[in-house]
């Protein structure tokens, strides 16, 4: 297995106080698969992967345990330096706001050139070659031109174009892809989606896809973990996902996604309620307050994870 997450605890210390915003996360995902992180805002998707990458600040956040097996490497175990050559090396990350991952005064030239010399020592022209041929990977046309253009000269979808060839450039064998067409328009989305997919194919490279675009999901991944409260609550393949989901929080998170009466003014659904504070105590199933389902049980002692097989498995007692 190429990246085995087993149990990540990440806290939080703000003002005095500890909050937990990973608790007891477990997955893995291997050469060419593509494994979905689903789940609403402030779920622990975003955190989680960070964690998996260590750049969240310390020491305001800090890991609480767990590990994170890369080839059998623990790299919560990695000292700074190791650590380093990991990230970009074997491990990259897009993030959703391409004009938060550029800088806005180096050209992308200087932007890919760089990351290509943090991690591979090779003659100028031979970077520069290579820093063209990421552009040209990702279709952006008239590549070596537009080495010289900055972010601001580029479109949106442009920009998210170059933020992949920069994450591809070190040819990582794990990208980590948090929401990265959220800001693109259906068009650009599904474009980008479809080069996503031919260079994963060509390379057998692994994605982490971390979204809350069910759609989404369902067109790139083959795997499905989705999370509340820090936790990974129910996991699955897609298909079986998408066919029979079992825990009532995906049912639900389908259900806002997926209306069942295809009526013009039926209003969408929508899960009553928000997810509860990483500082909150933990007594029981996190959703017990939103869902529509609880018992007396429910809120005194957390469900176990139930396997149904084939790689199924779900955290609530109406299964137990
Ligand atoms: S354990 Fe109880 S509260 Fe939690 S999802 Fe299942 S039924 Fe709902």
């Amino acid at each position: 297995m190429m990246l085995e997450v087993r149990d990540l605890k990440t806290q939080f210390l703000i003002g005095g106080r500890t909050g937990t915003a990973v608790d007891g996360v477990s997955f893995s995902v291997d050469e060419g698969q593509t494994l979905g992180i689903v789940g609403e805002s402030g779920s622990g998707k975003s955190i989680t992967a960070l964690s998996i990458l260590r750049l969240l600040p310390r020491p305001f956040a800090r890991n609480a345990g767990g590990e994170v097996l890369f080839r059998g490497v623990d790299l919560l175990k990695l000292n700074d330096k190791q650590m380093r050559r990991y990230r970009g090396h074997h491990i990259s990350m897009v993030l959703q706001d391409p004009m938060t991952a550029l800088n806005p005064v180096l050209t992308i030239g200087d932007q890919i050139e760089e990351a290509i010399r943090m991690h591979r020592k090779l003659p100028r022209a031979e970077v520069r070659r290579l820093a063209i041929e990421m552009l040209e990977l990702l279709r952006v046309p008239a590549a070596a031109r537009r080495l010289a253009s900055y972010p601001h000269e580029f479109s949106g979808g442009m920009r998210q174009r170059v933020v992949g060839a920069i994450a591809l450039a070190c040819q990582p064998e794990l990208l980590i892809a948090d929401e990265p067409t959220t800001a693109l328009d259906a068009t650009v989305q599904d474009q980008y989606l479809r080069l996503l997919k031919r260079i994963q194919r060509d390379r057998s490279l692994a994605i982490i896809f971390i979204t809350h675009d069910l759609a989404v999901v369902a067109r790139m991944c083959d795997r499905v973990a989705v999370m509340y409260a820090g936790r990974v609550v129910e996991r699955a393949p897609t298909a079986a996902l998408f066919a029979q989901a079992r825990h009532p929080y995906t049912q639900a998170l389908l259900r806002s996604a997926l209306p069942e009466i295809p009526d013009r003014n039926a209003r969408l659904y929508s899960i009553e309620g928000a997810p509860p504070s990483i500082f909150q105590p933990r007594h029981g199933c996190p959703f017990a307050a939103r869902c529509e389902h609880v018992m007396p049980r429910c809120r005194e002692e957390a469900p176990p994870d139930i396997e149904m097989g084939q790689g199924h498995a779900a955290s609530c007692w109406l299964l137990a």
